[in-house]
C-alpha cells in the first residue's frame, strides 16, 4: 500500500522549522519526503505509480506521533485508588482497551506506562495492540505500583482488605519474588513508589519510604532480565537512592535539591525524567467539582509540589536532562485523551519553546520508548507514525488539544483518525 500525504508542511522533529513537503508512506514506513514547494516530485511519482493513493494535507502540519512518558491506560478515572480495586479484571481489560483507542485518537502513537492498575492489564493490552487485534498506541507495559505497607498504593485498613493500584511488598525476599513474578508475566517496566505522597497520611511526599535493599533488589532484578525500573520519587533522598541503583525513569522530582540535581545531571545520558504535571496542575486548579478545593489541595501540600516543579524543571532543562511529556492522565479531572495539554504546560511553566515541547513529546519520548531511530521523527525509513494538525503547532502547541484540528492520526502507516 502506498499513500502520498500531499500539500502540507512537515515538522520532522530533527529540524527546527517546518517546511513544505510531500510524504510518501509505503506499508508501515515513511518511504520518501519530497521537499519541493511545487509538489512536482510527488506528481512525477503519482504519474508513474497509478496505484498510489493520495491524501490532501493542505493547511496542515505533519508531525511525528506523540509519546506520553507517564501513562496509566488502566486508570479508570476514579476519584481514589481503592475504587480501582473494586473493578473486576474482565471489565478492567475492556476499560483499558477503550482508553488505548482514545489516547491513540488524541495523537499519541506511543505510551510509556508508569503503572498498571492490575498485574496483567498493561501486558494483555500491549500484546493485543502489537498483534493488531485492537487499536492503541505502541506501549511499554508496566507492573502495578510496587509499594510498601502504609505507602502510596496501600489502601488497606486494619479491619478491611482492599485492593488498589499497588502491590504491597516489604523486605528483600518479597520484592525479589514479586519482581520475578511480574517479569514472568511480561512487564517491560517495574514501577516502584519510593517516596510517599500527599495523599497518604503516614508516608509523606518528602519522605523516602522504600529501603535501600528493597529498591536495590528491584533494580538488580529488573536489569538482570533486561527490564527497566521507573520510580515515583518526590523527595530528594528518594532521587539519590534511585540513582544509586540505576533507576531508568524518574518521575516527579519536585523536592530535588542541589545535590540530587547534580546527581541527575551526572546520569543524564542514561535516564529520563517526567514531572507528571498535568495531574498536579488540574488537582490544584480544576478539581473543585470533585470536592478538591484549592484550600484542600494546599493543605495536602500540593502547592509545595507545584512550586517545586516550577523551580526544578527549568533547571533540569538547563542541565540537559531529558524530560518527557506525560501528565498522569486517567483521573476524573485529567481524563484520557486530554494528554496533549502537557505540551502547553511545558511552554507556559517550564520555559520550553513550542518546538522544544514538541521535541520532548516526540523524539525524546521515542528514545525513552527505546524506539530511537525507528519513530519519533519524520524520516525516510522510519515507522509511519504521523499526526496531521491543522495550522502550525510549532507556533502554538495548544492546537494539539483541539480534536477538530487533528485531521489525521497514523500509526504504522495505518490511519486511525479519521475513522474509516
Ligand atoms: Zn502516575
Amino acid at each position: 500500500m502506498r499513500l502520498l500525504l500531499q500539500g502540507g508542511q512537515v515538522w520532522t522533529a530533527g529540524e527546527r522549522a517546518p517546511f513544505r513537503a510531500d510524504v510518501l508512506v509505503e506499508d508501515q514506513r515513511i518511504a520518501a519526503i519530497w521537499r519541493d514547494s511545487k509538489g512536482t516530485a510527488a506528481d512525477a511519482h503519482t504519474d508513474a505509480h497509478t496505484d498510489t493513493q493520495t491524501r490532501d494535507c493542505t493547511g496542515c502540519t505533519l508531525i511525528p506521533g506523540l509519546v506520553d512518558g507517564h501513562s496509566h491506560l488502566s486508570f479508570a478515572e476514579p476519584a481514589n485508588f481503592a475504587d480501582h480495586g473494586n473493578i473486576p479484571p474482565e471489565e478492567h481489560v475492556l476499560i483499558t482497551m477503550r482508553h488505548a483507542r482514545i489516547v491513540l485518537e488524541a495523537g499519541f502513537t506511543s505510551v510509556l506506562s508508569a503503572g498498571a492498575a492490575k498485574p496483567r492489564l498493561d501486558v494483555v493490552i500491549r500484546n493485543a495492540i502489537n498483534a493488531g487485534h485492537i487499536p492503541g498506541p505502541r506501549m511499554l507495559a508496566a507492573s502495578p505500583e510496587l509499594t510498601n505497607t502504609g505507602n502510596l498504593g496501600d489502601e488497606r485498613m486494619m479491619h478491611i482488605y482492599r485492593e488498589s493500584v499497588g502491590m504491597i511488598v516489604d523486605g528483600e525476599l518479597e520484592m525479589l519474588k514479586t519482581c520475578r513474578l511480574l517479569i514472568r508475566e511480561g512487564v517491560d517496566t517495574l514501577k516502584l513508589n519510593v517516596s510517599g505522597n500527599h495523599t497518604v497520611k503516614g508516608s509523606r511526599q518528602d519522605q523516602t519510604i522504600m529501603t535501600d535493599i528493597e529498591l536495590g533488589t528491584a533494580a538488580r532484578t529488573a536489569h538482570a532480565h533486561g527490564k527497566r525500573l521507573a520510580v515515583h520519587t518526590r523527595a530528594a533522598d528518594s532521587i539519590l537512592l534511585a540513582l544509586k541503583h540505576q533507576a531508568d525513569i524518574l518521575y516527579h522530582l519536585e523536592f530535588a535539591d542541589a545535590r540530587s540535581l547534580d546527581a541527575l545531571e551526572q546520569q543524564k545520558e542514561r535516564i529520563f525524567v517526567a514531572p507528571a504535571f498535568g495531574l498536579l496542575h488540574n488537582t490544584i486548579f480544576e478539581a473543585e467539582a470533585w470536592g478538591i478545593t484549592r484550600a484542600k489541595a494546599e493543605a495536602a501540600g500540593m502547592m509545595q509540589q507545584f512550586e517545586g516543579v516550577l523551580a526544578v524543571y527549568p533547571e533540569l532543562k538547563r542541565r540537559g536532562v531529558r524530560v518527557l511529556v506525560g501528565g498522569d492522565y486517567g483521573f476524573p479531572w485529567t481524563p484520557h485523551g486530554t494528554n496533549a495539554r502537557d505540551l502547553e504546560h511545558f511552554v507556559k511553566f517550564f520555559g520550553y519553546s513550542p518546538v522544544e515541547a514538541l521535541t520532548a513529546a516526540t523524539k525524546t519520548g521515542a528514545a525513552a520508548m527505546l524506539l530511537a531511530g525507528q519513530t519519533g521523527e519524520i524520516r525516510e525509513g522510519f515507522l509511519a507514525d504521523i499526526v496531521a494538525v491543522e495550522g502550525d503547532p510549532t507556533k502554538d502547541v495548544r492546537l494539539l488539544q483541539d480534536k477538530k484540528k487533528l485531521k489525521m492520526v497514523m500509526k504504522d502507516g495505518r490511519i486511525h483518525v479519521p475513522a474509516a
